[in-house]
């Protein structure tokens, strides 16, 4: 499909209400949204990757906690932060989540694909970034996308 222009809140909340089942009643969703402009973006790619990042949030959580939506403008990029407070991940692992297979779920439950694929969609075909900081209680994935338009 080819690029188009999104108000990434509206891609953010449709994931949400997709999502509201698994969230459950015991997550708590703050969203935070500033002003941003239109994103030209791979709009059902993109859903993907939101779809990922909060279930892995949802996961980290075990069911009871606060997921935290949050958008910005930060110069050329467009910048969303889904943060969560589960438990974190490990100094050790965050060299290795991005790798195609890492998981550290228990077999059936992960395929340790979910970041490999939203990386890819991210960098390779937005030529965006990734960031992620943790820590116990406060892990936050942050998406920057180019305010210009995507590579063919
Ligand atoms: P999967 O979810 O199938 O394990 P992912 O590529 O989505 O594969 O994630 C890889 C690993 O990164 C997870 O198994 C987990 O160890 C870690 N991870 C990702 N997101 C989070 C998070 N929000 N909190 C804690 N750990 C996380
Ligand atoms: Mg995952």
């Amino acid at each position: 499909a080819p690029y188009q222009r999104v108000d990434l809140r509206q891609l953010l909340d449709s994931t949400l209400t997709m999502l509201k089942r698994k969230i459950g009643e015991n997550v708590e969703v703050v969203t935070d949204y500033g002003e941003l402009p239109e994103v030209p973006v791979y709009a059902a790619e993109l859903n993907q990757v939101w779809t990922n990042l909060i279930v892995n949030a949802l996961y980290a959580m075990r069911g009871k906690g606060t997921l935290t939506i949050r958008t910005e403008r930060e110069n050329d990029h467009a910048l969303v932060e889904i943060a969560d407070t589960g438990g974190g991940i490990p100094e050790d692992d965050l060299q290795r989540i991005f790798t195609p297979f890492f998981t550290t779920k228990p077999v059936g439950e992960g395929t340790g694909l979910g970041l490999d694929i939203s990386w890819r969609i991210v960098v390779d075909r937005h030529h965006g970034d990734i960031r992620v900081e943790s820590q116990p209680g406060d892990t936050r994935f942050q998406v920057l996308l180019p305010l210009t338009e995507p590579p063919a």
